[in-house]
């Protein structure tokens, strides 16, 4: 079963959390492998989808925030859009769309960043949004400070951590075909008055002593040790000198799993923003409109009646499904 936990240091300015994706990411392999128009991901793509499923989970339960956070990259290679999606319960679906070939042992700038003109957003999308609200939303590029391409995901979420938030941040990130598994570090943004006498000056970025051992720690574990050890060997092995404090896990009912928010009614919605133009020019060439999930492989079919309710219903709302499609 999937599970998430979070846990803290005791008396130090740095929190951490550990997920592991396990039933949940092998439905989000199943279904992809399941759609006939897609077929299954290759390899260094479904790499690159886990460790982004791993990393939204890690991202959502960082924030105390009301709505979706979604991940995703928009490349310049093969690989257009890669998406991981989080609600606040921790269900979550994820999806990429290819155009081309993909070497079998493609890199991260080979996917997505050919030309350095790949990027990486995070959104917060507020789960009641009000009318006229925006969602939040953070771009990085997927190069660092040299403009050198980034070839690892956790690079570049490092990344946007220190430049949105100020916050140090090491993750270690990690997927294969039954697991997507990830471990983050963070120092606190706030440092406790009771516990840490005589440390208020060390709010600094990348100076604060016990920050840095732990982090040296937490890259020292092994991306096959993240995806094969269960989470106690893990952080016993990594952190048995720390005086580690858990809180209750996340798992069983609670744990992070599968589910896509797909429905009729956003597919109609979709069909609208396209306009009744566009919509009767696909009636008139195919004589109805199949619309597929990207993220669930749920198939929509809109004969010409359904279509035209679409235009015609008195739910006029304007189309709110901004980020995938
Ligand atoms: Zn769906």
């Amino acid at each position: 079963m999937s599970e998430l936990h979070k846990f803290i240091f005791d008396g130090l300015p740095v929190r951490g959390m550990i997920v592991r994706l396990t039933d949940a990411w092998q439905e989000i392999l199943r279904r992809r492998a399941g759609n006939t128009g897609t077929g299954a991901y290759p390899e260094p793509v479904r790499e690159l989808i886990g460790e982004m499923a791993a990393a939204a989970v890690l991202m959502q339960g960082n924030i105390k925030f009301n709505g979706a956070l979604v991940l995703q990259i928009f490349g310049d290679g093969p690989v257009k859009v890669a998406v991981a999606e989080v609600q606040p319960d921790f269900s979550l679906r994820a999806t990429a769309t290819l155009v081309g070939e993909l070497p079998a042992d493609a890199s991260l700038s080979q996917m997505v960043n050919v030309n350095n003109q790949g990027r990486c957003a995070i959104t917060l999308d507020p789960k009641d949004r009000l009318p006229g609200q925006q969602p939040y939303q953070g771009v990085v590029p997927l190069f660092g400070d040299q403009r050198q391409k980034l070839e690892r995901l956790n690079e570049v979420l490092e990344h946007y951590m220190l430049q949105s938030e100020q916050l140090d941040t090491v993750l270690v990130l990690a997927a294969d075909d039954q697991v997507a598994a990830g471990l983050l570090i963070q120092r606190l943004p706030v440092l406790g008055t009771n516990n840490l006498p005589g440390q208020a000056n060390e709010d600094e970025i990348g100076l604060n002593e016990h920050y840095n051992r732990i982090a040296i720690l937490v890259r020292s574990l092994k991306r096959e040790e993240l995806l094969t050890l269960d989470v106690d060997t893990i952080l016993r092995r990594l952190f048995w000198e720390e005086q580690v404090l858990r809180f209750e896990p996340f798992a069983g009912a609670t744990a992070p799993r599968f589910a896509c928010s797909c429905s009729r009614e956003r597919v109609g919605r979709m069909i609208r923003s396209l306009g009744v133009e566009e919509a009767d020019s696909i009636i008139a060439e195919r004589g109805h409109i199949d619309v597929g999930c990207d993220f669930c492989g749920q198939q929509y079919h809109f004969d010409p009646v359904d279509a035209a309710q679409i235009f015609t219903s008195p739910d006029a709302q304007p189309p709110v499904e901004p980020i995938v499609h």
